[in-house]
């Protein structure tokens, strides 16, 4: 019995191959019918046995290739045309010019096994060539300058096909059908390799023989990547890697590390089944995880730290490269401390050049500046699988959609915050974020935000009807949403932290929301940081907090611990105890502990902050050089305790409130969780002479639990089943499975961060799904 029926797939299924493999498994199955993009995604037209058009449902969603997402196939009869099956035929239909495709581009992809056995095989056309890629592989979106997609648009737009690549290209059997960037020896992009001021001294094959040579002998090479330029050494040489850190004036931030394959990442981690997956899949994030003992990684690439950032080959030439050094490679992004990383050639001779022995480049341009991702692996809790966090979402993973709990109405371009900044735009059911742009008060970094702003409306091809935007008054990109002439929709920036974990997981509910970060602005105008709030997509409410205390200096206290330390010494001992702490730690004490008394210094409740005092409390840091620095070690020492050995420093927790019979009585008080008796606790502890890893993890605990029992009675007051964790405090893997573990021991369900970050690199998404529920409330 024949029928016809149309297919309707949504999701990531554009630029990535998705038709020819519609073509190809529908001829296996001997249906008759089409194919084509539109702006919803794809759309397929079939005609068969039933039977076969359900396998063709089937397959679409379970067999896809390797770049798609397919988040939904729809199915819907239609009347048969009578062409039957078999030999009646199936066409790739070309797009409509009409189609504006949800996003034009997909994601870059590491290279795939069938590109590498070609770029090993000396038999191939392609043997050795840096720049072999295919449909299912290769760079997309950091080549892309305007749509729609097709080589014209790309930085490829230079280089004319081969007759050989053109004919790849036009089959719609082979690998390379419509691959926009496909190219050989014969006709595409060739290595160079140049001095540090830019003179060309050796090109093709020879450029790969110099830069190997080069990082054998301990010298420091730029090399460009996918999104940007990478300074490379040879991690196992102690002296080139302090080298480069004298250089690149960066003095503790870890630098990640490239290894050929993942045998040789299992020589250098413990890696998870969650982690060794992260690290082979074809988004290739740098994976954080910890040590294993006796790895031959020089000290200096991770000073002071229990974990490494791996990551394998993404490009060709990477591989090339790492086959040739057969050893670890230090690969971190191509900047100075914290300036954004160079992409453009000329832009990578000018700041690198003073930093770089010599540079491998290529004349295929960048044309979006892309950092590598970072996820962390995260331990598996008891009887859990384990898992990785995103900590930073860009290559590989920008722009690729996430789905909108609730669909948008309007189209909203979302500004996200001031640190770790990302932009979103939306509109139907996907919400689309850009690249890591980085910190805006760096201006090559604001630059970065408005080129990501048009960019991305562009791919999208939205144009914005509401811009959503932080609270913060001075963020520059609240200056820049308020400045367009648009509906603005300012969003707390706890509550966007909430709902970004809330899009995480795909949910429109409401959840008590543990949101702990460094600061982000209240509704009060005072820094919240500390907060737990009852929220939905569509607005909150807090409902607790951290107790307030002085910040003195802002981003001076971020900077030094030591006062935020004293600050917090004074709530927990009194003043002798403030003073006596930081007459040990800065000459400018008296004048910061008078700061901190004045009336005009701001308060804040934040997280961040507190574990910073401790960290400076228990010697382990009372300065940074890199933002998160002393909590990050608090957590590395206290990690370095075995769950099970580590003390349970108790903190009590207050009572909430029974809500008022019938509602009314006005606004509730939030509770407030005062951690000043924790930290009397530590600071006794500390003046026993308790081990310092000790001290940090009974700290964890204490806090961990007190959080867990304070956000579960919060949730059970208000009849809610579920607790989310988020903020850059949530990055913190021993505290997060500390409250999760309490959290589900007392029965509720726990959302922890995954594909979005906790961090700030996830508030633009927050917001956008804030501004879409709440443009959808009020039509
Ligand atoms: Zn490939
Ligand atoms: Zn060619
Ligand atoms: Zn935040």
């Amino acid at each position: 019995m024949t029928e016809r029926r149309r297919l309707r797939v949504r999701g990531t299924v554009q630029g990535v191959g998705f038709r020819p493999f519609v073509y190809r498994t529908a001829v296996e199955l001997g249906l008759a019918g089409s194919v084509w993009n539109d702006s919803e995604g794809v759309l397929v037209d079939a005609e068969g046995p039933a039977d076969r058009l359900d396998e063709l449902a089937r397959r679409l969603g379970e067999d896809a290739p390797p770049l798609a997402a397919v988040w939904s196939v729809e199915a819907t009869p239609l009347a048969p045309a009578g062409k039957g099956g078999g030999t009646a035929g199936f066409a790739i239909v070309d797009s409509r010019a009409d189609a504006a495709p949800a996003v034009a581009v997909s994601v870059d992809a590491a290279t795939c096994t069938d590109c590498l056995a070609e770029l090993h095989d000396p038999d191939d056309r392609r043997f050795g060539y840096p720049f072999v890629n295919c449909t299912n592989c290769g760079p997309r979106y950091t080549i892309i300058r305007s749509i729609p997609y097709d080589r014209a648009a790309t930085t490829m737009a230079g280089f004319a096909m081969c007759a050989a690549c053109r004919a790849e290209y036009e089959d719609p059997a082979d690998r390379r059908f419509h691959a926009e960037p496909n190219a050989c020896p014969a006709c595409g992009p060739h290595l160079r390799y140049l001095t540090p001021d830019g003179s060309v001294r050796a090109e093709r094959a020879d450029a790969l023989e110099q830069a190997v040579a080069d990082l054998l002998a301990g010298r420091i090479l730029g090399v460009k990547g996918l999104g940007g330029w990478h300074l490379a050494v040879d991690a196992t040489d102690t002296a080139a890697v302090a080298e480069l850190r004298r250089r690149k004036a960066r003095d503790d931030k870890p630098f990640a590390v490239m290894v050929p394959d993942l045998a040789a990442a299992a020589r250098l981690c413990r890696l998870s089944a969650a982690a060794e997956e992260a690290l082979a899949s074809p988004r290739r994030p740098i994976v954080l995880a910890p040590r294993a003992t006796g790895s031959p990684v020089a000290a200096g690439v991770a000073p002071g730290l229990p974990e490494l950032g791996l990551l394998l080959p993404y490009t060709p030439l990477h591989d090339l490269l790492l086959c040739r050094v057969g050893r670890p490679l230090v690969m971190t992004s191509g900047n100075r401390s914290d300036e954004p990383i160079a992409h453009e050639d000329a832009d990578a001779v000018d700041r690198l050049g003073p930093m770089v022995d010599a540079l491998l480049g290529h004349d295929r341009p960048i044309h979006i500046r892309c950092d590598d991702s970072v996820v962390r692996s995260l331990p598996r809790g008891p009887g859990r699988k384990s898992t990785v966090q995103m900590v930073r979402r860009s290559r590989g993973y920008a722009p690729e959609p996430l789905a909108l709990p609730v669909p948008a109405t309007r189209q909203i371009l979302a500004v996200g915050a001031e640190l770790k900044n990302s932009v979103a735009v939306a509109k139907g059911a996907g919400v689309v974020a850009s690249h890591h742009i980085g910190d805006l008060e760096h201006l090559p970094a604001y630059r970065s935000f408005l080129q990501a702003v048009d960019h991305l409306c562009h791919l999208a091809g939205v144009v914005p009807e509401v811009v959503a935007h932080d609270l913060h008054p001075e963020y520059l990109s609240t200056k820049f949403a308020l400045d367009l002439d648009l509906p603005a929709v300012g969003v707390q920036h706890h509550h966007a932290h909430i709902a970004s974990c809330l899009v995480d997981h795909g949910r429109d509910q409401r959840v008590l929301g543990v949101a702990f970060d460094g600061t982000g602005f209240g509704c009060d105008k005072s820094l919240w940081g500390g907060e737990f709030l009852v929220a939905g997509l569509d607005g909150f409410e807090r409902v607790g907090h951290l107790a307030p205390v002085p910040l003195p200096g802002g981003a001076a206290a971020i900077r030094e611990p030591w006062r935020m330390g004293m600050v917090w010494a004074g709530a927990a001992g009194g003043r002798a105890e403030a003073e006596r702490f930081g007459a040990a730690s800065d000459d400018r004490w008296e004048a910061v502990l008078a700061l901190a008394g004045a009336d005009r210094t701001p308060r804040t409740t934040s997280a961040g902050r507190l574990f910073d005092a401790v960290a400076a409390l228990l010697g382990i840091r009372s300065r940074v050089t890199y933002e998160g620095q002393a909590a990050i070690e608090l957590e590395a020492l206290a990690s370095s305790v075995p769950p099970g050995e580590a003390p349970h420093y108790m903190l009590q927790v207050p009572e909430p409130a029974a809500p008022a019979p019938g509602g009314g009585g006005g606004v509730p008080v939030p509770i407030v969780l005062d951690p000043a008796p924790l930290v009397a606790r530590i600071l006794a502890e500390r003046d026993r002479g308790t081990p310092v890893a000790v001290v940090a993890a009974g700290f964890h605990n204490g806090l961990g639990l007190a959080v867990a029992d304070l956000a579960c009675r919060l949730a059970s007051a208000r009849g809610l089943g579920t607790v989310a964790l988020s903020g850059g405090v949530f990055q913190n893997a021993r505290l997060t499975a500390v409250v999760a573990a309490a959290v589900e021991e007392a029965g509720l369900e726990v959302l922890v961060h995954r594909r979005v970050p906790p961090n700030d690199g996830g508030i633009s998404i927050g917001q956008a799904a804030v501004a879409a529920a709440t443009s959808a409330a009020t039509g």
